[in-house]
């Protein structure tokens, strides 16, 4: 990070501290760490600024299983170390529905696996990594701001957590700032295009220190509403629960929560280890899509584009994909002069988004029964019939598996 000359004092009244790189980089989540690191390696300069603290940014849970692809990335920017020893590799999942729990080996239907790992400790990685470089990660900052993206020149400005108002030039600006930041408001409303899929469900999800009562993750299906047994480490559980989406969390003691856990992941022969629950939210589903993913010299990637459902674990994984996709564009334009990756940055990424959009909304559809007074009895039929299907037919689990630990990235 350079300061340019002529930048002023930091008074009130004092023009703005002008900063120069050539990536100017908004969000400090997956998305934006990542291409940090990955264009670090590749000898292009960046800034990241972040609106939260980095003890917030760092305590944020949320997603936990890493796609084949993902963990390859991370290894790439040097921070797999620690997911190696600490994450813990998956090769299968189990699907239920009342009465019946089934495996798929994705290493048999497919040749890959999925890493249990939480976001939380890749943001952590990812952040320790960048600091012991010494690149510029600013946290705290407010009023962050795009200008001129469609010219040659763009600039985010923003103030820093001690009030100083700062100006940062660049080549080209990442919005990284996910689903609620400001970047994607920079793409004009007449140019900007959204699809949209609000689902009538919600997941009521809990963080638990109780050992996992399964090594793999549990998939079910119940009349009751969809369930999901995840983890985080041998001591620590991540449970979920599908409820109505305006539920409000105070109506869910935690026992209520334990118990549905029970009925619903309830099989033979196995019983739901409960705990003390550290953390619990509700989330709600919906799939959205925006394009362009590009505009002048403005290129989002990750949730500021793109959110799914998590039934999937798609999120994380597709910010990851993104960021590589600009992370090689990028350096291709700034380090070679050649700008034909950045041109096609959008479409590339969006094809994948569409595949991973659709698989997200796959697996929400067949795994949510409605529920109530009401529901629609030949919806939950086709999701059983769904459901024998997939676990039965060599093809449809391998479609699955194939989806779910990820498809190779366009390398
Ligand atoms: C409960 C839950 C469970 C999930 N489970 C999974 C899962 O199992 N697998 C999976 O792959 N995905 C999952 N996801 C999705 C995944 O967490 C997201 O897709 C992922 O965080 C996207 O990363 P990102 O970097 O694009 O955005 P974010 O993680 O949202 O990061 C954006 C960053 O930008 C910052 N920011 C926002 N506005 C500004 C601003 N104006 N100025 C500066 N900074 C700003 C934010 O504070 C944030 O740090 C889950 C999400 C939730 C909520």
């Amino acid at each position: 990070m350079a300061t340019a000359p002529g930048s002023g004092s930091h008074g009130p009244m004092a023009s703005p501290r002008v900063l120069r790189t050539q990536v100017g980089i908004i969000g400090a989540g997956p998305a934006g760490l990542l291409l940090a690191r990955l264009l670090s390696r590749r000898g292009v300069d960046s800034v990241v600024v972040e609106n939260r603290s980095r003890a917030y940014v760092e305590a944020r849970v949320r997603a936990g299983v890493l796609e084949h692809a993902t963990v390859e990335l991370l290894e790439e920017a040097g921070v797999g170390e620690r997911l190696h020893s600490e994450g813990l590799r998956h090769d299968g999942v189990h699907l239920q529905w009342p009465g019946e729990r089934h495996r798929l080996d994705f290493v048999d239907l497919c040749g890959r696996s999925v890493w249990v790992y939480g976001q939380t400790e890749v943001v952590k990685d990812l952040i320790a990594a960048r600091l012991a470089a010494g690149e510029p990660l600013l946290f705290d900052v407010r009023d962050t701001a795009v200008h001129d993206v469609t010219g040659d020149r763009p600039r985010i400005t923003w103030t820093d957590a001690d009030g100083t108002a700062t100006e940062l030039h660049c080549d080209a600006v990442a919005g990284c700032d996910g689903f609620h930041g400001v970047s994607r408001h920079a793409v004009p409303a007449g140019v900007r295009r959204t699809w949209e899929r609000t689902y009538p469900y919600a997941w009521l999800g809990i963080l638990a220190d109780v050992a996992p009562s399964t090594d793999e993750l549990i998939y079910a299906w119940h009349p009751d509403g969809f369930a999901l047994h995840s983890l985080r480490s041998p001591t620590v559980s991540r449970l979920y629960v599908q409820v109505d989406p305006d539920e409000r969390i105070e109506d869910w003691p935690d026992e209520r929560i334990w118990e549905a856990l029970a009925r619903r992941l309830a099989t033979p022969g196995w019983t739901l280890r409960a705990g003390p629950v550290r953390e619990k939210g509700i989330t709600p589903m919906r799939s959205v899509v925006t394009e362009p993913m590009r505009h002048g010299r403005l290129f989002l990637a990750g949730d500021s584009a793109h959110i799914v459902p998590p039934t999937g674990a798609k999120g994380l994984n597709l910010a990851a994909a993104d960021a590589w996709l600009l992370a090689e564009a990028l350096a291709a334009a700034l380090v070679d002069g050649d700008e034909r990756l950045l041109d096609g940055y959008g479409e590339r990424a969006l094809r994948r988004v569409w595949r991973a959009t659709h698989f997200s909304w796959w697996m929400t559809s067949m795994l949510h029964p409605a529920t109530g007074p009401g529901a629609d009895a030949f919806d939950r039929e086709l999701q059983l019939a769904q459901l024998r299907y997939v676990t039965s037919s060599r093809a449809a689990a391998a479609s699955l598996a194939e989806n779910y630990t990820g498809l190779a990235l366009d390398r």
